[in-house]
């Protein structure tokens, strides 16, 4: 089954969301930013699909996406009969849904043109598109124009410096988490994606490696070494993948099918056994998870005083009008005794103990 990013993450949002919700006050739980970072064509917007389990951004093998698009999940409520509605909604057409997700595709590529017109050139103005859903965690995804050496069309000379300027000014913020894609037919020395990535993160702490493509290496080369970091080593480690190719986006081919591919080529080759927590779209779904709980867990403790100095703030007002507070102060501490044994669930999901962690 499809692992989307977020899925094990969304019960545990959700249950600290309600806790806070609760208490009468907001959360403020601020997941990181995921931006992909790359060079054209490595397959950065193929790999965000693929995570967000829908099919609506420009894809090809030419410059497609020429403009920052900032993708915000946000969560809805599953509607009272159990059907599903998933829709999106762009900051520069308010109010107008899109139930049809090739629409918003055709909307990506209209606005991409209006603004940077139609023969390839870039814009740094972004693209802002919010996608309502039930399945998905409320996180910001960035999708960027990959690094171009030589300009076509309408891009000017320089455009190769623009492009790294626009990708650093996302990834270079201490909370973005960056893919850095590069396509396992290139070579990773001269990965645009290391490079950028270990300018804005040198200590490797938020970059975790996306080797696309391993589907098209030359014969008898594989990426086990890329996947194992013997070629380069990366801290958090590299996830291999195989995206929908050029035939398989012109044969309208799903992300459901292409992710049953993507497990048979590994399951068939045998110099990938072994790496399974390596191998696919769903373990980097899972990595990028296994990421966010522990964002989570660092931010517990600040969200423990809140909530403790919110019960002080509502056990001073009661007593102010002279009333008995047990039933606050229970509901309070209750609160706080939960949240605790979250924080020890979290521990042991991080461990990866504990992947399919209940919260009922
Ligand atoms: P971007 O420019 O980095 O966003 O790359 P895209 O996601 O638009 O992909 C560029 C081209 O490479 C498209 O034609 C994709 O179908 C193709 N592609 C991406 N990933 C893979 C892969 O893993 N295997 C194969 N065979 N093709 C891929
Ligand atoms: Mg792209």
């Amino acid at each position: 089954s499809v692992a989307p990013l977020g899925s094990s993450v969304i019960p545990i949002v959700n249950k600290l969301q309600d806790i806070f919700a609760q208490l009468g006050s907001q959360s403020t739980i601020e997941l990181p930013q995921v931006a992909v970072v790359g060079s054209q064509s490595s397959g950065k917007s193929s790999v965000l699909e693929s995570l967000v389990g829908r099919d609506f951004l420009p894809r090809g093998n030419d410059i497609c996406t020429r403009r920052p698009l900032v993708l915000q999940l946000l969560q809805t409520k599953r509607k009272l009969d159990g059907s599903e509605e998933e829709y999106g909604e762009f900051l520069h057409l308010p109010g107008k849904r899109f139930y049809d997700f090739s629409e918003i595709r055709r909307e990506i590529q209209a606005e991409t043109d209006r603004e940077a017109g139609g023969n390839k050139g870039v814009s740094d103005r972004q693209i802002r598109l919010k996608i309502f859903s039930p399945n998905v965690l409320d996180i910001t995804l960035v999708d960027l124009p990959g690094i171009t050496k030589v300009p076509v069309g309408d891009q000017p000379s320089d455009i190769e410096a623009r492009i790294r300027t626009m990708i650093m000014s996302y990834i270079k913020q201490p909370s973005c988490l960056i893919l850095a894609v590069t396509p396992a037919n290139s070579d990773l020395a001269n990965s645009d994606a290391l490079q950028l990535a270990g300018n804005a993160d040198p200590d490797g702490t938020r970059t975790i490696g996306v080797i696309t493509k391993l589907d098209i290496m030359d014969r008898g080369t594989d990426a086990r070494n890329l996947l194992l970091g013997k070629v380069i080593p990366l801290r958090l480690g590299y996830i291999g993948v195989v995206n929908r190719s050029q035939e398989d986006i012109l044969r309208n081919r799903s992300i459901k099918d292409a992710l049953v591919a993507e497990e048979k080529f590994f399951r068939s080759r045998p110099v990938y056994n072994g790496l399974a927590d390596r191998c696919g779209v769903p373990q980097l779904a899972k990595k990028l998870n296994q990421i966010l709980v522990q964002h989570i867990k660092a931010i517990l403790p600040g969200l423990k005083s809140r909530i403790s100095s919110a019960l002080v703030s509502l056990a001073k007002e009661h007593a102010s009008y002279g009333e008995i507070t047990e039933s606050r102060a229970g509901q309070g501490a209750l609160l706080l005794n939960i949240l605790s044994k979250y924080c020890e669930a979290f521990s042991s999901i991080v461990e990866g103990k504990n992947e399919e962690m209940s919260t009922s």
